[in-house]
């Protein structure tokens, strides 16, 4: 029997301020529902700040609250009656002064005694003091014992920021490990790395603690927690993105604007591939991306409309249902800001007529990207970006080329689910295991293709360095632990310009390519491989005359191909991945590129000659059988916030998939005229595939066909 939650979920938050509960009108929040085709309700129960009557020991009511009302036990009502479903968001991240006061042993201390404050002015509990456990657990219980509701939502769940030396966590840790919580300035030292691994496990305890609360009312009461993306890390809060595998539907939080530091708006791709991320974790969920406005720094007023419209159809593009978390107010239309309300409702529209068939859609992988979070971590504990801009590149090649992508972690790598994949990308994966090595190693033996840059398997899942690449043998070179600073003045000689990965790149007239970032001096193990382009030492742009150096040439690759097994490799002893993020200059771009297609030796399943500025979206059932293709048009003005969409003319798009036969094509989804894709004549080849050659109608905003075949 499928639950609810495992259905798809159209969900609108409301983040209710105080006075909210005046007047509070739960027959106009059910309208509001109905008319954008919402599904799922998430409103505030309490924590914090109460929204229902309890006499739970420090509750703390809303102040405007009035004798017998009820808003959560009305809101039951409506959205039952309307077949809504509602999720209550509770919220221990502080409670005000005097409830710490009235019990200060349920809350974190720092090493002196003193409690621990937040920059809001609350007193921060920690995962093992009374006030997140036991409090928590009684206030679960008698908030879903007082009311029917469907699920429970813990925000800001990641609330133990840093080391807490309340009494429970000193003894605890104590009696666990027979030591005393370390003390230091320096969180992410070494230092705490014994605790910090103990406090991930406390934290892990806590969520399923909360979730079992849950579960205790019934398997239909569904459980979810707010943690971020792949990149943001568990190193404070002991909890990241992977907490969700016990939740009853995979949600992650993906912000348009405000949440990237020093970036006023996210890469527009972002959102989809927080989605692909998700469905790497469990393809087997319900998978949702929860959204808020301005990285709820400007929480008062609307993010870009246009924005707001492209953010959502690169997230349903590649599979995944929505949650709109983007007012304060009963509901949107009742909101100080109503300029986006009913938003979601042509997204929601799509997903709601569609939802048998994109219900279990899970993203094509052609390309398989081993995500380390050992390497996040690692970089992230040395405060050094490269390993996320290394993915973000990667990403960008991809997307930019149409390729069908998704994820595979390192929490569950198999070689089954490699060899699922035509390439296995490891952007600067630096932390792999013995284990994870021999399963790649035996992938390309096979047959697999492996794209790898940089620092990739140099260090174990650890972090301590083995001195060499653990997959020398693989990559076809040694390291000879000499890192250059190639950030200026630095290129790339190229050594075989009439080679695949150089090819388009004009490269019979030029001695050199660009080459930024750090660079790895590594030397050929023998004398299977070849050197595509070399290392060049600086040479001096200033003063202009001493441009030069004698020899450019030396024996370090930065382009490398070898062939291992039956297998073939392109390494990057270089960042040139990342340097197509940070850098973007069209020869990291290509060789990238060039170097995918290079690998991917029968063919992507997805070849279609829409501009960059198309991203696509493909997907297939996890019972096979349909297909979804789906463009998200962002051509514009090219400076953000986008604010006006220019329509694209119709392309072709050929797909080639393992089937005999095909059924039918249909346009789900056209905008705004809706003209439909036309199909031609498909050709079963030889190697089994089938191939559907499409054309596309022009569009402005999103286009969605689905494929339907018989395998
Ligand atoms: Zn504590």
């Amino acid at each position: 029997m499928n639950y609810w939650y495992q259905n798809q979920l159209r969900m609108l938050q409301t983040v209710l301020r105080e006075p909210d509960i005046i007047n509070y009108d739960a027959k106009a929040v059910a309208e509001y529902m109905k008319k954008s085709n919402a599904n799922v309700l998430v409103v505030n129960a309490g924590g914090i700040i109460d929204f229902f009557h309890n006499d739970t020991e420090l509750c703390h009511p809303n102040q405007f609250m009035k004798e017998g009302q009820e808003i959560l036990a009305d809101l039951c009502e409506e959205l039952h009656k309307n077949d809504f479903r509602i999720i209550t968001r509770i919220d221990f991240r502080g409670a005000q002064k005097y409830r710490y006061e009235a019990q200060p042993d349920w809350f974190a201390a720092n090493p002196d005694g003193s409690p621990k404050t937040r920059n809001d002015g609350l007193y921060s509990p920690c995962y093992l003091a009374e006030y997140a456990n036991g409090h928590a657990v009684r206030f679960v219980k008698k908030l879903m014992t007082k009311f029917p509701i469907d699920g429970i939502w813990e925000n800001s769940v990641a609330f133990g920021i840093g080391p807490c030396y309340c009494r429970t966590c000193r003894e605890t840790y104590k009696a666990d490990t027979g030591k005393e919580i370390p003390v230091g300035d320096d969180y992410t030292a070494p230092l705490f790395a014994e605790y910090r691994a103990w406090k991930e496990k406390k934290a892990d305890e806590h969520i399923v603690r909360i979730r079992d609360t849950v579960k205790s009312f019934g398997d239909d009461k569904a459980y979810s927690a707010e943690v971020f993306s792949m990149f943001h890390n568990s190193i404070h809060g002991g909890i990241d993105v992977f907490a969700s595998r016990h939740f009853d539907y995979i949600v992650g939080v993906g912000f348009l604007t405000g949440s990237v530091s020093g970036k006023p708006y996210d890469d527009l791709t972002n959102a989809s591939s927080a989605v692909r991320f998700l469905k790497a974790i469990d393809p087997h969920k319900t998978t949702v991306l929860l959204t808020g406005n301005n990285g709820t720094r400007w929480r008062l007023v609307k993010d870009p409309s246009q924005e707001t419209r492209i953010w959502m159809w690169e997230a349903v593009s590649v599979g995944a249902n929505f949650w709109n978390c983007m007012f304060n107010g009963q509901y949107p239309a009742a909101a100080d800001d109503r300029r986006n309300a009913y938003i979601e409702t042509d997204v929601y529209r799509y997903l709601k007529d569609n939802e048998k068939l994109i219900q279990g859609q899970t993203p094509v992988s052609d390309v398989g990207i081993y995500f380390s979070s050992a390497s996040r971590d690692k970089a992230q504990l040395e405060k050094d970006k490269s390993y996320e801009m290394g993915i973000n590149g990667l990403e960008a090649v991809l997307v930019d080329s149409h390729i069908p992508y998704g994820f595979i972690t390192d929490k569950d790598f198999t070689l089954e689910r490699a060899s699922a994949h035509s390439v296995l990308c490891l952007p600067n994966a630096m932390c792999l295991s013995d284990a994870h090595i021999e399963i790649i190693r035996k992938y390309v033996e096979n047959g697999g293709s492996l794209l790898a840059s940089y620092k990739t398997s140099l260090f174990d899942e650890n972090g301590k360095s083995r001195g060499d690449f653990g997959l020398t043998k693989v990559f076809g070179l040694s390291y000879t632990g000499i890192q250059k600073d190639t950030s200026f003045d630095c290129y790339q000689m190229v050594r075989l310009p009439s080679h695949e990965i150089t090819k388009g790149m004009d490269a019979d007239k030029t001695i050199y390519f660009i080459n930024g970032g750090n660079t790895l001096l590594t030397t050929p193990i023998d004398k299977n491989g070849e050197t595509v382009c070399s290392y060049v030492p600086i040479i001096p742009n200033q003063y202009p005359e001493q441009a030069w150096i004698p020899i450019t040439e030396t024996q370090f690759p930065t382009v490398y191909t070898y062939k291992y097994g039956k297998g073939q490799v392109v390494f990057f002893p270089n960042q040139m991945d990342a340097l197509v993020y940070t850098n973007g200059h069209e020869d990291y771009y290509q060789l990238v590129s060039n170097s995918l297609n290079y690998l991917c030796k029968k063919g992507w399943s997805l070849v279609t000659d829409a501009p960059d500025s198309v991203h696509a979206g493909f997907t297939k059932h996890l019972d096979g059988g349909s297909y979804i293709l789906s463009f998200v048009n962002v051509s514009s003005s090219g400076r953000r916030a986008i604010r006006q969409l220019i329509s694209i003319p119709g392309f072709n798009a050929t797909l080639r998939i393992p089937a005999r036969e095909l059924i039918s094509v249909r346009t789900i989804y056209s905008s705004p005229g809706g003209e439909i894709a036309q199909a031609g004549a498909a050709v079963l080849g030889s190697d089994g595939l089938l191939e559907i050659p499409l054309r596309i109608p022009s569009f402005k905003e999103f286009f969605a066909v689905t494929v339907e075949v018989k395998s």
